[in-house]
């Protein structure tokens, strides 16, 4: 099982206001390190950080990662998750996505090489695109649509991870790839459109819940807080293990669930609309997590209905819903394990 390090190092958090971004800052400055936070704002937010602004081991630099990097940075440990994550807004600037994962992935690899830092790849379920293998293993190679709606996302990840590889191969970068798939919790923003976030906000603002296709499709969803603590032991896992390593939720779960659980939790009969699928929306997703468990003695701990609970928690505080506190504790009594009984 990997250690984590406890020797104070600088961590440079690139997308650190961001939602994953943030809470991983916010666990690095607890274990006492020293965080650079590079954010361009243009899904982050000064918001979702603000609490850490006055810490004396926190910095919150604005800056995209696609422009030439600051000199004055001297990180030992780069966290690369500076891109926009979800479907809705990777889409809306896409050649600024692909720009993001390749140039900015690029410039962060050289300050790498440089500062001779540890830098790790927030890569991501999509490299498998629609997979045609399931559970999906490091070693599949996907199936992935070149031209196609999430290209942009799924290709700009796919040539980052070969990006790193190849620093590492010929420039003896200390490199590391993640596999992240889809990950919910506090801080998540209301309009990202995400299942899990479009699901709450809809839920409180007493709209319809908007199930993409007939709902079967299947996701795996992971909170937040593990996948942090999963980053974190692959940035301090042995040098020579590179990845790239899956993190993810093992609780596979259909939309149509998702959106009864949302609905149990809310405590009343929120209505249901289905509205069409999205092209190359993959039918099915979850990790093989056999090598996080073997390399990082890494499995996700929050089970879904009590991770949901929380996340409703949270956006019942931010939309400013007061009963919700109340409903969120009864459903969080009487939901059973997985959505089994839904
Ligand atoms: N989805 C849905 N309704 C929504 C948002 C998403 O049914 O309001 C579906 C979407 O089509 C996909 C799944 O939920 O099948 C997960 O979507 P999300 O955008 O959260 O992440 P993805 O896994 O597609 O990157």
């Amino acid at each position: 099982m990997a250690a984590r390090e406890h020797s104070v190092n600088t961590f440079l958090v690139a997308g650190g206001a961001g939602f994953l971004g943030a809470h991983l800052c916010r666990s690095l400055l607890q274990q006492g390190h020293r965080v650079i936070c590079l954010d361009s704002f243009v899904t982050g937010s000064p918001q979702a950080v603000s609490d850490m602004l006055a810490h004396p081991g926190f910095e919150l630099i604005e800056h995209d990662i696609i422009d030439p990097l600051p000199e004055t940075l001297h990180p030992t440990h780069i966290f690369n998750l500076a891109c926009p994550a979800s479907p809705k807004r990777y889409q809306e600037d896409p050649i600024f996505t692909l720009r993001t994962c390749v140039l900015g992935s690029n410039n962060l690899l050289e300050l790498a090489v440089t500062c001779n830092a540890r830098i790790l790849q927030a890569s991501t379920s999509e490299v498998y695109g629609d997979p045609e293998q399931h559970p999906q293993h490091e070693n599949y190679h996907g199936n992935v649509n070149p031209v196609g709606t999430r290209s942009c996302y799924d290709e700009g990840k796919r040539c980052a991870e070969t990006l790193f590889v190849e620093f590492q191969r010929v420039r003896g970068a200390r490199v590391k790839i993640a596999r992240i798939f889809n990950t919910y919790g506090p801080g998540m923003a209301p309009d990202d459109g995400r299942v899990v976030s479009n699901f709450f906000a809809q839920a409180l603002t007493g709209r319809a819940l908007t199930v993409y296709g007939d709902g079967s499709q299947t996701r795996s969803l992971c909170y937040v807080d593990d996948m942090v603590e999963a980053l974190q032991r692959l940035m301090a896992s042995p040098e020579d293990f590179v990845g790239p390593v899956n993190l993810g939720g093992t609780e596979e779960i259909t939309v149509l669930q998702i959106a009864h659980m949302v609905r149990e939790l809310v405590g009343h009969d929120v209505p249901i609309v289905f509205r069409p699928l999205p092209s190359d929306d993959p039918c099915v997703r979850r990790p093989d997590t056999g090598l996080a468990q073997e390399k990082l003695g890494w499995k996700p701990e929050i089970p879904l209905r009590l991770g949901l609970a929380h996340t409703y928690e949270y956006f019942c505080r931010s939309m400013g819903n007061v009963e919700g506190n109340a409903a969120s504790l009864r459903a969080n009594d009487s939901l059973s394990v997985g959505g089994a009984a839904l």
